[in-house]
């Protein structure tokens, strides 16, 4: 089990430029102080390198990567109401998806079973060529991307139960069908994307599952979606790594959804992925995505990696 982290994830620092901002750095601070209340649960913690621009510039075109490089040098602004970067967070940004990166060349080489990338900023939400949603470079897809053009793996099955949808990972992948993305997020809610009739396009269609759930929707309905419809589609598509886009803002507790699941019930969600890849001979990464009430998010990051580890 491999735990991927940098210290520079700590320093960006959202509400620099948009006051009260949700995505701040305390978010990784409960998660790696539980983590390490609990002996890192037995992992192996390993520094994230920096991503290479050739490893951006898979899913970005090097316009928003310069883009967003200049940003930071020149100090840094909001990039629209909910997205900022600041001098610190171009560093942040490269060891964020660095981390992702890093730990799914280490899952391909059969390093371990299991991974967990803690970056920030977030990264679902960021287009090939536009930051939003707190994120700046789509971390998950990076690496996803990175596995198939440079790692030799042919299919990569990219769950996303982050509460919001992951347009920018769905954007990235649409057209192709050698990444099956599947999202359970609230309907309605940031950023509207995410409709049931959206399954991809071109030689993509069919390989993007969206299941947009209501507010006040518990634990049940997640895993029914998980286990009757997203895992046995996995199961068809023969990934041969998955990675989860493992944001932990469906709990109840979090400020940002309407959502009711509990710390337990990532774990639950964590353990079903990790008995169906063992199935199928796949490693499971999980690269952070969102999480805002701070004991939840460090509770169900732990019950996460628990589970992944097998263990809950
Ligand atoms: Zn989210």
């Amino acid at each position: 089990m491999l735990y991927f982290s940098h210290p520079a994830c700590l320093l960006h620092d959202p509400g620099e430029g948009l006051p009260g901002h949700p995505e701040r750095p305390e978010r990784l601070a409960a998660i790696e102080a539980a983590l390490a209340g609990r002996e890192w649960l037995g992992w192996e913690r390993r520094e994230a390198p920096r991503a290479s621009e050739e490893e951006l510039t898979l899913v970005h075109p090097r316009q928003h990567v310069d883009a967003i490089r200049e940003l930071c040098e020149q100090g840094g602004g909001a990039i629209d109401v909910d997205t900022y970067a600041g001098e610190a967070s171009w560093e942040a940004a490269l060891r964020s998806a660095g981390a992702a990166c890093a730990m799914t060349r280490a899952l391909v080489a059969g390093e371990a079973k299991v991974g967990f990338s803690a970056g920030r900023p977030p990264g679902h939400h960021a287009e090939p060529s536009r930051a939003m949603g707190f994120c700046l470079f789509d971390n998950v897809a990076v690496a996803a991307a990175l596995a198939i053009a440079e790692l030799g793996v042919e299919r990569v099955f990219v769950l996303d139960w982050d509460v919001h949808h992951g347009n920018g990972t769905a954007e990235i992948f649409r057209r192709r069908d050698d990444v099956l993305f599947a999202s359970i997020h609230q309907g309605g809610i940031f950023p509207g994307s995410g409709r049931r009739e959206d399954t991809g396009s071109g030689p993509g269609e069919g390989f993007t599952i969206n299941c947009p759930v209501a507010a006040g929707s518990e634990e049940g309905e997640w895993m029914e979606l998980l286990e009757v419809e997203i895992l046995p589609a996995a199961a068809r598509f023969e990934p041969q790594l998955v990675l989860i886009s493992a944001g932990f803002d469906a709990h109840r507790e979090d400020p940002l959804a309407e959502c009711r699941l509990e710390a337990a019930s990532f774990g639950r969600m964590a353990a079903a992925v990790r008995v169906a890849a063992e199935g199928w001979g796949a490693p499971v990464g999980a690269v952070l995505e969102g999480g805002y009430a701070l004991p939840a998010l460090a509770e169900s990051v732990v019950a996460t990696m628990s589970a992944l580890a097998g263990t809950d």
